[in-house]
């Protein structure tokens, strides 16, 4: 779907009550940003967005600048209150192929910026394709990359938090350039490790091989490695797929699982399979 055929019709305001930096000042800046919504309706389950509006000059044509952002908590909110929610947003660039030169990505940059008690424009809830199953005997496997994780986070404080209980397996498989770009994994905030403890839980990094290349993870080497956890799990009828990031991600994988199901004709049909019953979920940031 177009950004241009979203709803952006009600729009509400929040107010940023916390803004971290999430990453080391070595690396790309990404933050955590919590936010206080302004609106008695609003609710959501994991796996949602939300559009973010920046007032755009009427030179432009467009009154706004508007971009998603997956809610990176879980339905009952950051600390159980649900009027409370949190972004894992990246401060983007767009580079200029001839020049070199970086301008601010106009939207990514306003939410950066914002400090504690600043009003965000709002729209959304949308999207309701990328959420966890109800059956708590259900198998997660994630796969992301990147701010990828935001919607993960959002699935593991439900299935920990929330539910408290969780008899599936949840798999995580996720990827960043270097470990201090592991978000939500590294030193500076580890909530996502606090559910290593978790019987059913396990996580998989994978780094860039190349990082000051500018080299992405190399995720489908980390799934390579563990194919036999991965391929079992996508065989078993009670397993749902997730995969978040950008969307080269998608074509990765099809690598992989072709050598794991054997021919890529093979890895096709199961694919084919799993996304008719529901079980393959893709969220894609550009
Ligand atoms: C469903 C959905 C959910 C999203 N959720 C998130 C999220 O949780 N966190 C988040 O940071 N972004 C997320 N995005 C991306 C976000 O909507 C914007 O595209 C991004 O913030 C850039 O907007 P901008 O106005 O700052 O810059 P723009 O001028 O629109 O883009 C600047 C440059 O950044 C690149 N870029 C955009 N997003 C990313 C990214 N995440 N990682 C690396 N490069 C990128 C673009 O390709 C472009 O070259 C999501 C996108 C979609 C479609």
């Amino acid at each position: 779907m177009k950004l241009t055929e979203y709803d952006i019709s009600n729009p509400f305001t929040a107010t940023v009550t916390q803004s971290e930096r999430i990453t080391d000042e070595n690396t790309d800046e990404v933050r955590h940003i919590n936010l206080r919504v302004e609106h008695p309706s609003f609710n959501f389950i994991e796996g949602q967005s939300v559009g973010v509006l920046v007032d755009a000059p009427p030179v432009f044509g467009n009154e706004h600048y508007m971009r998603l952002y997956s809610i990176a908590s879980s339905r009952m909110g950051e600390e159980q209150d649900a009027a409370e929610i949190s972004l894992c947003v990246r401060r983007c660039f767009l580079v200029d192929e001839i020049s070199g030169e970086r301008y601010p990505g106009v939207v990514s940059n306003h939410l950066c910026n914002a400090q504690p008690g600043e009003k965000i424009k709002m729209t959304g809830p949308y999207g309701r394709h990328f959420m966890p199953p109800r059956d708590n005997t259900c198998n997660l496997l994630m796969i992301g990359v990147g701010t990828g994780i935001a919607p993960f986070r959002a699935f593991l404080k439900h299935v920990y938090e929330d539910r408290k209980e969780w008899k599936g397996k949840v798999r995580l498989f996720y990827g960043a350039k270097t470990g201090m770009d592991l978000l939500y994994l590294n030193d500076k905030n580890g909530d996502i490790a606090t559910y290593y403890d978790e019987a059913t839980f396990k996580a998989f990094e994978a780094l860039s091989p190349r990082p000051h290349f500018d080299e992405p993870a190399d995720i489908s080497a980390t799934i390579f490695d563990n194919a036999a956890e991965a391929w079992d799990l996508i065989q078993d009828l009670k397993t749902h797929v997730y995969i978040s990031g950008l969307s080269k991600l998608e074509e990765d994988l099809d690598k992989v699982f072709s050598v794991a199901a054997g021919t890529p004709e093979v890895w096709e049909t199961v694919k084919e399979e799993l996304i008719e019953q529901g079980r393959w979920s893709t969220l894609f940031y550009g």
